[in-house]
């Protein structure tokens, strides 16, 4: 018996593909894999992206870049951030992949992008240098293309300005929140992640910008208790019972990527929301419940309703940290990939 289920739908991914593909009106959608593909699996979400419409994939490291190419022997594979060693570029070289170049020593006889910093503050270059023939895309990244489209639009400007004479070449800007609210920022390309996962880039609920969640997280009470008044749950005691009160204790914990955080947030429980009360611990929280239930009983911790983003605003951060930090691995968990 696994403690919990993770199931990823790559029927949801192909729809979020199109539904990009839709905004972006014409530009090509290339796919962000990068981190295990959010922590959904990066193989099977590349192969799925590719199938319904992306026409490259990114990663951010050679290593993540040569994990894919192991798969996808003919795809383009960008790898966005920067090289690690020499023979990281040389295996990059060997395996096809195109580089991200953001300090102007330019590599020879790999496929190369020019990374311009507009805003970000980053990795990027400050000014375009005349590209040499390894060049063949220049690109920009939005710091702010979820919360300032007016900074973001400065950027994009910046952008179109010391890239036009270029125009020859694949330019890129757009991330998820830019593809599919700035129109101005499509450019060639658009480098799409949270969005395909059925994510919001803007922490908001995805069915907003018509985004399916891609990852359900399914459990089961493994016990079941009544806790007398003035009992406490977990360590530290946070949750003290002020009547008798019965709680169900849930097998997850942030062993498994349910943040400790999380306390507060509500799961569901036979079907009905559910508060997580007390320490979440590394194996195990407890939530707080209306009535006596069987162990065995189900619980949704993401999906079906249970959307990240409201775990992620409990926990003060963003469902893309959320997402990549679910630890899916056998040991702790079964993931099942469906497509439906
Ligand atoms: C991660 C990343 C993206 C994807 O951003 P989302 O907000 O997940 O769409 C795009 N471009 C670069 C350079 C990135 O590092």
């Amino acid at each position: 018996m696994h403690r919990s289920e993770i199931t990823i739908d790559l029927g949801a991914l192909r729809r979020n593909v199109r539904t990009l593909l839709r905004a972006l009106d014409g530009s090509r959608l290339w796919a962000v894999v990068k981190a295990d593909g959010y922590g959904h699996g990066a193989i099977d979400v590349a192969g799925a992206a590719l199938g319904a419409g992306a026409t490259a994939l990114c990663v951010a490291t050679i290593p993540e870049g040569l994990a894919l190419r192991g798969e996808y022997r003919t795809e383009r594979i960008v790898v966005l951030g920067p090289a690690g060693s020499n023979r990281e570029v040389a295996q990059a070289r060997d395996a096809g992949l195109e580089l991200v170049i953001a300090d102007g020593e330019i590599p020879e006889g790999v496929r190369v992008h020019l990374k311009l910093d507009t805003g970000m503050g980053r990795y990027g270059l400050t000014e375009l240098p005349p590209p040499p023939a390894e060049v063949v895309g220049l690109m920009t990244h939005l710091a702010t293309a979820d919360s300032d489209p007016a900074f973001a639009r400065s950027q994009i400007e910046r952008f179109r300005a010391a890239t036009e004479e270029f125009s020859n070449l694949t330019r890129h800007a757009a991330n998820s929140a830019a593809a599919l609210r700035l129109p101005e920022s499509r450019f060639d390309a658009a480098r799409c992640g949270v969005a395909l996962y059925g994510l919001s880039p803007f922490n908001t609920d995805p069915a907003e910008d018509g985004l399916e969640p891609v990852l359900s997280w399914q459990t089961s009470l493994a016990q079941v208790k009544q806790l007398d008044s003035g009992q406490s749950a977990g360590y530290g005691r946070r949750f003290v019972a002020e009547s008798p009160t019965w709680i169900g204790i849930v097998p997850v914990g942030y062993g498994d990527g349910f943040r400790r955080d999380l306390t507060g947030t509500e799961v569901r429980v036979a079907g009905e929301p559910r508060r997580v009360v007390g320490t979440v611990s590394m194996d195990s929280f407890a939530v707080e419940l209306d009535r006596e239930l069987p162990a065995g009983t189900p619980v949704v911790l993401l999906g079906h309703g249970m959307l990240a983003e409201a775990h992620a605003r409990v926990a003060g951060t963003i469902n893309y940290e959320l997402a990549c930090g679910i630890e899916s691995g056998p040991l702790r968990a079964r993931r099942t990939v469906i497509d439906a």
